[in-house]
């Protein structure tokens, strides 16, 4: 039996619903807002595979989880550093860009702060509808796997953030010597013993990039292959007018733009986000593979450009991969130690938890949910609980959907919907 009805449920604990936990918090009891996250992690984690040293964040400290919402919030980057004692070192540093392991050290020092709003190493498996005397759905019923068993909780609203999926292509099956990047730094210490010769990077985004640099840097005795389809890197647009496109104002375009419009700011800004490296890595990159030239050594830096992975088959103690050259067709066959997929990653889909549930929202011709500005799915009349969802709203509120840029802002908007009850809860798709 389900305990008391919460008023939300959060579905993953990332960024995402860490923000509306934060914006909550400071809200305190006034908010009148009983909530719970559930995250199926045993602890709070961002990306713990790709916590690489080097590798520093590509947005802002100040686009931290509360500031663009309230710039005075407790839970801010600048009270984190405070706190941690490094405010006057970060702030001679000159960088608005803080290591990505510094970012997640803030992440789970936010995390910890509202830790009685979550449970970890809980998988959520289901939604379900809780009909009414008139079939009409107020409330919500969320299933999950806690230490085997099978609990539920009742709610008004759910906010499901579920995040992304790494991305592997057709065929690809992991293991201990196939890899994805997001699995790159629980992979290398058990690898390190094999003392590698060989290993090689598919892929030619930030991640694949990255990962070329840090196996590069790691393994000083092995040639690092970099397999990809491109002449060269591509470098991300991270230049003032552009990044316009993830302020919280460029939300409220992308919403109502009309279809077409939508799709040709896609295309126009793809290259702020998918598949582009940032080009100060691009430039050391460059940088190694000249000196490797210069000293005249065998080059253990290896750039198989205008490529494809052709074929991959799993041997004994290696990997033998074919990798073949676009113009030419030419194939060159090796063997390597390990081979790591930068192939990205896809939201991870918004209807597989909600069952039945799914029947009963309104979907566009490409089968993506319609969503208002609040980020509220549009359901049929019956369904007045209301079911939220961040990250895979690309096709209604733009390419920062995914990312961190406007998450503090959207956490404020989520919540300010959910709490705004009488309205949000009786508001129906044919309202709206
Ligand atoms: C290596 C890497 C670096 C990045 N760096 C940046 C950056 O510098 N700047 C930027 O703007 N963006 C960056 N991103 C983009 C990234 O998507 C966002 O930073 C952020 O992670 C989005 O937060 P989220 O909460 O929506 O998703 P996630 O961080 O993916 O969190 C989703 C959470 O939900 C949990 N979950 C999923 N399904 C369930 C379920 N059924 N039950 C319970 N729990 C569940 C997952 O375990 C996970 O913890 C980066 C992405 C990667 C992969």
């Amino acid at each position: 039996m389900p305990e008391a009805v919460l008023d939300l449920v959060g579905v993953g604990f990332g960024p995402s619903n860490l923000a509306v936990a934060l914006a909550l918090d400071e809200a305190g009891p006034k908010a009148g807002c009983d909530a719970l996250f559930l995250e199926r992690q045993p602890a709070f984690g961002w990306h713990t595979g790709m916590l690489l040293d080097e590798a520093t964040m590509q947005v802002s400290f100040l686009k931290d989880l509360v500031t663009m919402r309230n710039p005075a919030s407790p839970h801010s980057y600048l009270c984190y550093l405070r706190d941690r004692g490094r405010l006057a070192a970060f702030i001679n540093q000159k960088s608005l860009f803080p290591l990505r392991t510094e970012f997640h050290d803030y992440l789970a020092w936010c995390a910890e702060r509202v830790g009685h709003l979550v449970r970890y190493g809980t998988q959520v498996v289901d939604i379900r509808p809780v009909p009414g005397p008139d079939g009409s759905v107020d409330l919500l019923d969320v299933v999950v796997h806690r230490d085997g068993a099978e609990e539920v909780h009742r709610t008004r609203n759910v906010v499901i953030a579920p995040g992304l999926q790494p991305w592997l292509p057709d065929g690809i099956e992991r293991s201990d010597r196939v890899w994805h990047t997001s699995e790159l730094l629980h992979r290398l210490p058990e690898f390190e013993s094999v003392a590698p010769r060989s290993l090689t990077v598919v892929g030619a985004g930030q991640s694949a990039a990255e990962a070329v640099a840090h196996l590069h840097g790691r393994f000083p005795e092995a040639e690092v292959r970099a397999v990809f389809g491109r002449y060269g890197y591509s470098p991300a647009d991270d230049s003032p007018f552009a990044n316009q496109i993830f302020d919280p104002d460029a939300v409220d375009a992308y919403y109502v733009a009309p279809e077409h419009v939508r799709r040709r700011l896609d295309d126009y800004h793809r290259n702020t986000n998918y598949a582009v490296v940032d080009l100060e890595l691009i430039q050391d990159l460059y940088a190694r593979s000249y000196r490797e030239q210069v000293r005249g050594t065998r080059p253990r830096l290896v750039m198989m450009n205008v490529s494809r992975l052709a074929s991959l088959s799993q041997e004994a103690d290696a990997v033998r991969v074919v990798v073949e050259h676009l113009p030419t067709g030419e194939p060159t066959e090796f063997e390597t130690d390990a081979v790591v997929f930068g192939t990205g990653y896809r939201p991870a889909d918004p209807l597989a938890l909600l069952g039945p549930l799914a029947d009963q929202l309104k979907l566009d011709d490409q089968s993506r949910p319609h969503l208002d500005r609040d980020y509220r799915l549009v359901t049929t009349d019956r369904i007045r609980a209301g079911i939220y969802l961040q990250g895979p709203t690309e096709h209604t509120h733009g390419l920062a959907s995914t990312l961190l840029s406007v998450t503090a802002v959207r956490a404020g908007e989520i919540l300010a919907a959910v709490t705004a009850a009488v309205p949000a809860q009786v508001l129906t798709a044919s309202a709206r």
